[in-house]
C-alpha cells in the first residue's frame, strides 16, 4: 500500500459558512484529524456532523507528534490538519509537519481557506504592492521596536497579528516610527463585532483608548508608503531605541555622534531630551 495524503485544511476564523464543502468531505473522508486543540475542533466537527477522530497536534510537543503522525501517513492513512482556526501553519503548528512529509515523499495537499491575515490585506486598501507577513510582534517594547524599524523601508504593507492587550503599546510605537502612515485594524473578522478601521495611528490610538477593554481578535496592516517616516539617520529616533535597548545615555550619544558623524555636543541635546533630563 502506498503513503497517505496530508491535508492541510483551513477552517472558519469566526463564522462558520465560511467553511469550504472540499473542506467538510475531506475531513469526513481522512482517517484521522490532527488538530492543535481538540475540544476546539471537536466542536467545529460537531457542528457538520462529522465523525473523524481526531489527536492532538500543539505547539509545544510539535516535533515529537508530528513524527508520530509521519508513521500513520506512511502507513497508508490519509490525515487532514487543522489549527483552532483559520490555517494551519500560519503562526500556528503544521510546518514541522508539512516539511517532514515533503522530506519523506509523502503528498501534501493544501484545502485553502479563511485566515486571517488575507482577510484584512484584501479589505485594507493598502496593499498594492504586495504584503510582508510578519506573524505576532515580540512582546516586549524593544524588540517589538526593533522589529519594526527593520520595515522603515519597506515599500509593502506590513501586516501582523496582535493580542488585544497589547495593541495600543503596539500602535504607540507605530505612532514614534510610522506617525503619517496609514493603519488598517481589523478585528473580530467575520465575527458578530466585526470592525475594520483606517486612518493615521493618532486616529486608531484615539478610538481605542477611549475603551476601557478592547476584546477579541487583531489583525494590523501598516501601508507600505514610506514616504513620511523617520530614517536611519534621525538621531532622535536611534537614540530612543538605543534607550530601549538598555544603554546608557552616554554610550548612545557617542555610538550615535560616530555612527552619523555628527557633533557629540549635538547629539547630547538630543540624549538630554530622550533621557527626560531636560
Ligand atoms: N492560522 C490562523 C490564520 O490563518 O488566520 C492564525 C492563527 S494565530 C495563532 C491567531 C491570531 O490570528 C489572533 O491572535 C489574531 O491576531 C488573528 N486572528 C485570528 N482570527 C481572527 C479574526 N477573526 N479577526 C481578527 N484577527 C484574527
Amino acid at each position: 500500500m502506498g503513503s497517505g495524503v496530508l491535508y492541510v485544511v483551513a477552517t472558519p476564523i469566526g463564522n462558520l459558512e465560511d467553511i469550504t464543502y472540499r473542506a467538510v468531505r475531506i475531513l469526513s473522508e481522512v482517517s484521522l484529524i490532527a488538530a492543535e486543540d481538540t475540544r476546539v475542533t471537536r466542536k467545529l466537527l460537531n457542528h457538520f456532523d462529522i465523525q473523524t477522530p481526531v489527536k492532538s497536534h500543539y505547539k509545544d510537543r510539535e516535533l515529537a507528534q508530528a513524527k508520530a503522525f509521519l508513521e500513520i501517513l506512511r502507513a497508508g492513512r490519509d490525515i487532514g490538519l487543522v489549527s483552532d482556526a483559520g490555517t494551519p501553519a500560519i503562526s500556528d503548528p503544521g510546518q514541522i509537519l508539512v516539511e517532514l512529509c515533503h522530506q519523506n515523499s509523502i503528498k501534501v495537499v493544501p484545502i485553502p481557506g479563511p485566515s486571517a491575515v488575507v482577510a484584512l490585506v484584501s479589505s485594507s486598501g493598502l496593499c498594492k504592492d504586495g504584503f510582508v507577513f510578519i506573524g505576532f510582534l515580540p512582546s516586549k517594547k524593544s524588540a517589538k521596536t526593533k522589529t519594526l524599524i527593520s520595515f522603515q523601508q519597506e515599500h509593502r504593507g506590513v501586516v501582523f497579528y496582535e493580542s488585544p492587550r497589547r495593541i495600543l503599546k503596539t500602535l504607540e510605537v507605530c505612532k514614534d516610527l510610522f506617525p503619517q502612515r496609514k493603519i488598517c485594524l481589523g478585528r473580530e473578522l467575520t465575527k458578530l463585532h466585526e470592525e475594520i478601521q483606517v486612518g493615521k495611528v493618532q486616529f486608531l490610538i484615539d478610538l481605542y483608548a477611549k475603551k476601557d477593554l478592547i476584546r477579541g481578535e487583531i489583525v494590523v496592516v501598516v501601508d507600505g508608503d514610506d514616504a513620511n517616516v523617520l530614517t536611519l539617520d534621525d538621531p532622535v529616533a536611534l537614540l530612543e531605541l538605543l534607550k530601549e535597548q538598555g544603554l546608557t545615555m552616554k554610550d548612545a550619544v557617542k555610538k550615535i555622534a560616530k555612527d552619523l558623524g555628527l557633533s557629540k555636543s549635538d547629539v547630547y541635546e538630543h540624549g538630554l531630551r530622550v533621557w527626560g533630563k531636560r
